[in-house]
């Protein structure tokens, strides 16, 4: 349930009615906006006299949420989150760019390529240390050792780093010392990886799972939200349909219904949505253009002989022709790259 407060609500009747919802056993998310204040009632709400609650003077209106996602919705929070991560923010007006290889595989290899994306404007670096590999026989990542070497890329480039958790059992780990930790497409349901996150601080990149819809993809979020972690960003990494051209088929019509639903940052990954180097410009920029927060996208310095993804990886060169394309189109959507 929602309580849509009058403007100017004077505070200690917002107080008196925060107090009065909390002795019913509510939880309650104060949002300050800048025309009003809204007040997110999570708990057994059908216990709530709405008209009641009306009788007050401050209160414009009381609306049920119908959507099963609460701290999520936008109804709850109606605006953006921006999310810290490190001292670069996610979700405000400059665009977000992660970008690194998929998989960790050598000092040589993640610090060169850290010192390249950095050099044509990247703001995070990612490279997955522990791979979720359809074959048990494929590379399974570098582990712990690939950790340590994106720790040491950042040391020498001050980018934060974005790394794939894929066990609950790694989460204190991870949250010494990745900076944004990835929950991969295939983990995006598992409950027990995304309560053992909620009850972190860390900011979290929540992937869409392979067939998920955006609502169970906002429950996901959820998860993670009702355990006290509300830094959380989404990422559009495209979804399984009939079509086989592409790896997968990028949904961007999941950007503005998740800036309608959510009031989430969303990135999107255009490596993994289809698959293709070539198709990393065009749909980086179709996302940018649909309002996204930030693109993810793989950079290998070698993607011949890339352990892990090199169909889909960009050069660094090729990355830097991105930026630029990127930085003459980031104003359709009112942002700087
Ligand atoms: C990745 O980012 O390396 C990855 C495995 O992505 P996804 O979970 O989207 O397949
Ligand atoms: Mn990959």
């Amino acid at each position: 349930m929602i309580v849509i407060l009058k403007p100017e609500a004077p505070k200690d009747e917002i107080q008196s009615i925060v107090s009065e919802l909390k002795s019913m056993g509510m939880d309650i998310q104060v949002n300050e906006g800048v025309e009003c204040t809204v007040l997110g009632v999570l708990g057994n709400t059908f216990e709530i006299d709405a008209d009641a609650l009306t009788l007050h003077t401050c209160v414009d209106r009381v609306m049920r949420v119908s959507e099963p996602f609460k701290k999520a919705n936008r109804k709850f929070h109606p605006h953006d989150s921006v999310i810290d991560v490190c001292g670069t923010r996610i979700g405000g007006d400059k665009l977000a760019v992660i970008a690194g290889p998929c998989s960790v595989e050598s000092e040589e290899q993640i610090i060169s390529i850290a010192e390249d994306v950095k050099k044509s404007g990247a703001t995070l670096l990612r490279g997955g240390a522990f791979k979720p590999r359809t074959s048990p026989y494929s590379f399974q990542g570098m582990e712990f050792e690939g950790l340590q070497l994106l720790k040491e890329a950042k040391a020498v480039t001050g980018l934060p780093i974005v790394t794939e958790i894929m066990s609950p059992k790694h989460v204190e780990r991870f949250d010494a010392d990745v900076d944004l930790i990835q929950v991969g497409a295939r983990n995006m349901q598992n409950f027990d990886l995304l309560k053992e996150l909620g009850h972190t601080k860390k900011p979290i990149l929540l992937k869409r799972g392979l067939s998920s819809t955006i609502e169970e993809w906002l429950m996901s979020a959820e998860y993670i939200m009702a355990g006290g972690n509300e830094n959380v960003i989404l990422c559009e990494r495209g979804i399984r349909t009939f079509e086989t051209y592409t790896r997968n088929t990028l949904d961007i019509s999941a950007i503005p219904a998740i800036k309608k639903l959510s009031h989430l940052p969303v990135v999107v990954d255009p490596s993994h949505a289809t698959g293709m180097n070539w198709m990393v410009t065009p749909l980086a920029i179709a996302a940018i253009a649909a309002g996204a927060d930030g693109i993810m996208v793989e950079v290998h310095n070698d993607p011949k002989n890339a352990k892990c993804d090199g169909a889909q990886s960009i050069t660094p060169a090729e990355f830097d022709v991105v930026m630029k394309q990127l930085s003459s189109i980031a104003g359709i959507s009112g942002r700087v790259l």
